[in-house]
């Protein structure tokens, strides 16, 4: 039979293990955010002007304004439009 105590202590067993599965969502969402990958073989190619494996340009175009960037930037750093 289940105690008053048994039934706290499993609810709060949910609630960590919620936390975590949020907290890794988050740092996934974080490390995949201002990545630049190489438009041609998809190597990441983060603030580099031309792709380290197969040499293509890296660029962003700003849906903006147009202006493109090699940078990574999240927002184009000239109208500040966010970046693809
Ligand atoms: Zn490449
Ligand atoms: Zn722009």
């Amino acid at each position: 039979m289940k105690t008053a105590n048994d039934t706290a202590r499993l609810a709060n067993t949910v609630l960590t293990v919620d936390k975590k599965a949020r907290d890794a969502k988050a740092a996934r969402a974080k490390d995949a955010a201002g990545k630049v990958k190489c438009p041609k073989c998809g190597k990441d190619a983060t603030g580099a002007a031309f792709c380290p494996k197969c040499g293509a340009k890296i660029e962003k175009t700003c849906p903006g304004c147009g202006k493109t960037d090699a940078t990574g930037a999240a927002f184009c750093p000239k109208c500040g439009t966010k970046m693809d």
